[in-house]
C-alpha cells in the first residue's frame, strides 16, 4: 500500500479545522481550501492558536510547533491540492454541494488519489455519483472535536474498493484514532447506535413514566451513563437532533425501533432548542440548569407489614432493609400492607395480574441496578400514597430513591435492552463487525461499555426476557427482538460472538 504523505482538506470549517489538526499532528504535510476567502486565515489563525497554548503548556517545544505548523499549507485554489494522496471533504452538508466538489476534485487529483467526505447524513454513494471512479471515494466521519474524538467512522459505499478502505484505515490507524468500517447506511454505525437512547427516553416522557430529569438521574446514577438522553438533547440542540432523528426513521423505512416522538416538533416550532437558546428539556440561567428539588423521603413507618416477592433478586437486601426500617416481615401477601416485587420487563399492574397480588400495595424496585446504586421504584395506577411512602422510606435508608410511574421495564431496563437490540441488528445486518460496534460507541458516544457487552453484562436472556415482556404489553414492534439476539440466547453464546462463518 503506498504510503499516504500529503492530505487535502476541502472546507475549513468546525470540522475541517480539527481534520487539518489532527492530520498536522500526526506529520502529514496538509493542504488545505474553502471557497470562502478568509476561511482558511480563520482556521489558521484557530489551530496555530491551539499549537501555541502547547508550547506555553509545555506539551511541546517551540521547534515542534514551528514544524507543525510549517507542515500546514493555506491554499487559494483547489488546483493548489492537486498532488495530495487523500483530499477530505468537510463542506456545507448539502448533496449538490458535494457532488459537484467531488467532480472538480476527480478532475485535479491524480487517479490514484482517494477522496473521503465527512458527511454525517448523506449517502456516501450519492455524493460520488457523478464520479468516474466511485471506488475511490469513501465516508470518513470524524466527530467534533476531532482531535479529542478517538474514533473515525470509514464508510464503504456500494463502489468504495477494499484498496480505499484499507488505505484509510492505515491512515486513521497512524493519526492515533481508531478506524471503524461501516456500511452505507443511514447514520452509518455511531449516531446509528446512539438512536436508542433518545427514542426510548421520549417513549418513556410520552407516556407519562417518568419525568425529563428523573429519566436523566437514572441514567446517569443507576445505569452508570454520563448523560442522560435530555441532558444530550439540550447539549446537540433539539433542532439539530430532530432533524437526524426525522432522517434516520424515514432513511430506514420507518422501522419501528427508530420512531421519533410527537413530542419534538412542537417544541422546535417553540424555540425550545437546550443550552443555546436558554431552555430546552431544562431551563438555564446564565448556562447553570435549573433542576427541580429532589423530593425528601417521607419518615419510616414503625410495624408496617411488608411482603418481600419470593423471586425478588435483591430479596436478602430487601429483607434486611424492612427489617431495619422497624418493618413487620410477613409470610405471606395476603397479611401485608406493603408489597415489594423486582419484575423484569412487566409494569407493576402485570407483574401483579400474573402472580395474583394486590397492586393496590405493590411497589416494585428496579432489580437491574440493584440496591447498590440510585434506587427506582415503580407503582402501579392504584398503588396508595400509603404503600408508595412506605416503600420510599424503607429504599431510602442508606441510598438515593426515584419514584416512577408503571412503565414495562422501569427506564434503565427498557433503555439499555433497546440500546442492545439495535446495536444486535447492526451486527445482523452487517453494517460492522462486533469490535468495531463495541469500540465506536463506546469511544464515540462515551458509553460506559460496548452495546453487545452491557447486553452481556445484563444477560442475554434477561434482555431477551425485557423486550418480549415490552412488545406483549404494548403491542409495538419496535420491541421486537434482532434475530442476532435471539439467536444467541437460544444457543447460549455470548451476544459478543460473530458467525464462525457468513455465507
Ligand atoms: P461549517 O459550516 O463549520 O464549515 C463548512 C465550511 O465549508 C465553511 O467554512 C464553508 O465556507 C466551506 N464551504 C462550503 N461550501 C464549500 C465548497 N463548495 N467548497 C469549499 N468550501 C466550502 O460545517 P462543519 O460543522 O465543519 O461541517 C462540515 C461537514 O462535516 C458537514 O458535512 C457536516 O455534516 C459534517 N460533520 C459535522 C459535525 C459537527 O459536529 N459539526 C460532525 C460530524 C460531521
Amino acid at each position: 500500500m503506498k504510503k499516504v504523505q500529503k492530505i487535502g482538506v476541502v472546507g475549513a470549517g468546525t470540522m475541517g479545522r480539527g481534520i487539518i489538526q489532527l492530520f498536522a499532528q500526526a506529520g502529514h504535510e496538509v493542504y488545505c481550501f474553502d471557497a470562502w476567502d478568509g476561511a482558511v486565515a480563520k482556521a489558521m489563525d484557530f489551530v496555530t492558536g491551539l499549537i501555541e497554548r502547547g508550547v506555553e503548556k509545555g506539551r511541546q517545544s517551540r521547534e515542534q510547533a514551528d514544524e507543525l505548523i510549517g507542515r500546514i499549507h493555506p491554499c487559494e485554489q483547489l488546483n493548489d491540492l492537486a498532488d495530495c494522496d487523500v483530499v477530505i471533504e468537510a463542506i456545507i452538508e448539502e448533496i449538490g454541494a458535494k457532488r459537484s466538489l467531488f467532480k472538480q476534485l476527480e478532475a485535479v487529483l491524480r487517479s490514484d488519489a482517494i477522496i473521503a467526505s465527512n458527511t454525517s447524513s448523506l449517502v456516501v454513494a450519492d455524493i460520488a455519483a457523478e464520479c468516474a471512479n466511485p471506488e475511490r471515494v469513501a465516508g470518513l466521519h470524524f466527530f467534533n472535536p476531532v482531535p479529542l474524538m478517538k474514533v473515525a467512522e470509514i464508510i464503504a459505499a456500494v463502489r468504495t474498493s477494499a484498496a480505499t478502505v484499507d488505505a484509510l484505515k492505515a491512515l486513521i490507524d497512524g493519526a492515533g484514532h481508531r478506524a471503524v468500517i461501516a456500511a452505507d447506511q443511514p447514520g452509518f454505525l455511531v449516531n446509528h447506535a446512539g438512536r436508542g437512547l433518545y427514542t426510548e427516553g421520549l417513549r418513556i416522557i410520552e407516556d407519562q413514566c417518568a419525568s425529563v430529569q428523573d429519566v436523566d438521574t437514572l441514567m446517569r446514577e443507576a445505569a452508570g451513563f454520563k448523560m442522560g438522553p435530555f441532558e444530550l438533547l439540550d447539549l446537540t440542540g433539539l433542532d439539530v437532533s430532530g432533524k437526524v432523528m426525522e432522517s434516520i426513521y424515514e432513511q430506514f423505512q420507518q422501522e419501528p425501533r427508530f420512531r421519533p416522538s410527537s413530542l419534538v416538533a412542537p417544541r422546535i416550532a417553540a424555540g425550545l432548542f437546550g443550552r443555546k437558546s436558554g431552555e430546552g428539556w431544562y431551563r438555564y440561567e446564565k448556562n447553570v440548569r435549573q433542576d427541580a428539588p429532589r423530593i425528601a423521603a417521607p419518615a419510616l413507618r414503625a410495624g408496617i407489614k411488608v411482603w418481600i416477592d419470593g423471586g425478588a433478586d435483591d430479596h436478602e437486601s430487601l429483607l434486611a432493609l424492612a427489617q431495619q426500617g422497624g418493618a413487620e416481615v410477613c409470610d405471606a401477601p395476603d397479611d401485608a400492607e406493603l408489597i415489594l416485587i423486582q419484575p423484569w420487563g412487566w409494569d407493576v399492574s402485570s407483574y401483579c395480574a400474573q402472580n395474583d397480588l394486590d397492586a393496590r400495595i405493590a411497589v416494585a424496585v428496579d432489580p437491574l441496578p440493584g440496591l447498590d446504586k440510585h434506587r427506582t421504584l415503580m407503582i402501579s395506577p392504584i398503588t396508595s400514597t400509603v404503600a408508595r411512602d412506605a416503600a420510599h422510606a424503607l429504599l431510602a435508608q442508606g441510598g438515593d430513591v426515584t419514584i416512577v410511574n408503571d412503565s414495562p421495564g422501569f427506564v434503565t431496563q427498557r433503555i439499555l435492552a433497546t440500546i442492545v437490540n439495535i446495536a444486535a441488528n447492526i451486527a445482523q445486518r452487517g453494517i460492522a463487525s462486533v469490535e468495531d460496534i463495541e469500540d465506536s460507541v463506546r469511544i464515540g458516544l462515551g458509553y460506559p461499555a460496548g452495546p453487545l457487552s452491557i447486553g452481556e453484562k445484563i444477560g442475554g436472556e434477561r434482555i431477551l426476557m425485557i423486550l418480549d415482556a415490552m412488545q406483549a404489553q404494548t403491542g409495538d414492534m419496535r420491541y421486537r427482538p434482532s434475530l442476532w439476539l435471539s439467536r444467541r440466547v437460544t444457543l447460549g453464546v455470548s451476544l459478543l460472538t460473530p458467525e464462525a462463518s457468513r455465507v
